[in-house]
């Protein structure tokens, strides 16, 4: 692991209702009591849960993020919550350019540049996610692809000196809501992992010089048997796990694996 943090970001999607949302996040803020303060446990619920689970993790460790933003304040925007919203309800942290937000919304590179400066200006911390899919993999585009996704989303920020900027390496192809497996029927190996990751944070020193370490957690198919297997890489700094964290135990399983 490359800090001394261990990030575990918890990435709900659509899994879980409100009630089943509160109702978790109620059991996890309990839970994060007993946790040492070396690891930082986050949830992104839906945004129709959030306010209820901001409330159920008030005076927790229990953080709370935004799984999408809008980058405008307020206005004629149907369907969208903007980042200030997210920061008044109580978010500290804000996903942007997840895959799935990309290849099923049409999500651009100049759109999540415009919500890493929205959640920023906001004060909340952008988790920036970027990943290859299975074809510009198999084409040897790996670094490419992620490199341009990393260029546009910092292009226009002006970035708070004192907080690391956070990014989640997330292969498209090793992601659960497809196969999680490449064409090989293989998980991405932690090894590939640590590799990215290593560019990864290559590239962001470039970008953001006077920003300190960039912490790089990987995300796809993560499971309690594997949890350890990643973070024993050096420069992965903590996991973004979706389908598995949407289950109580699997996720404390993870946490708990985590610390070991
Ligand atoms: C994700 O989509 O952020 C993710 C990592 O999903 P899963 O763990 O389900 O592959």
């Amino acid at each position: 692991m490359s800090t001394a943090k261990i990030y575990l970001f918890a990435n709900w999607k659509m899994y879980l209702d409100a009630t089943e949302s509160e109702r978790m996040a109620k059991q996890l803020a309990a839970y994060s009591k007993r946790l040492p303060t070396a690891v930082e446990t986050v949830i992104f619920p839906s945004s129709l849960a959030f306010q209820g689970v901001a409330k159920a993790a008030k005076g927790s460790r229990l953080g709370v993020g935004a799984q999408n933003v809008y980058w405008v304040e307020k206005g004629g925007y149907t369907g969208e919550i903007s980042a200030a919203m997210y920061k008044r309800a109580g978010a500290r942290y804000a996903l942007v350019g997840h895959s799935e937000r990309r290849h099923l919304f049409h999500e651009s590179n100049h759109e999540t540049a415009q919500k890493v400066e929205a959640v920023v200006e906001a004060g909340m911390l952008p988790v920036v996610c970027v990943g290859e899919t299975a074809s510009e993999r198999a084409a040897g585009q790996t670094e490419e692809v992620v490199e341009a996704q990393l260029r546009a989303a910092y292009s226009t920020v002006v970035w708070p000196l004192k907080k690391n900027p956070i990014i989640a390496y997330e292969p498209v192809w090793a992601i659960s809501h497809g196969t999680g497996k490449d064409q090989a029927g293989k998980y991405c190996e932690p090894a590939e992992a640590e590799k990215m990751h290593h560019f990864i944070i290559k590239i962001v020193h470039d970008l953001l010089p006077a920003a300190p370490e960039p912490v790089v957690l990987y995300g796809g198919s993560v499971r309690p048997d594997t949890v350890t297997d990643y973070l024993s890489e050096p420069n992965v700094g903590g996991v973004l796990v979706g389908a598995a964290s949407t289950v109580l135990s699997s996720w404390k399983t993870i946490i708990a694996d985590a610390l070991k």
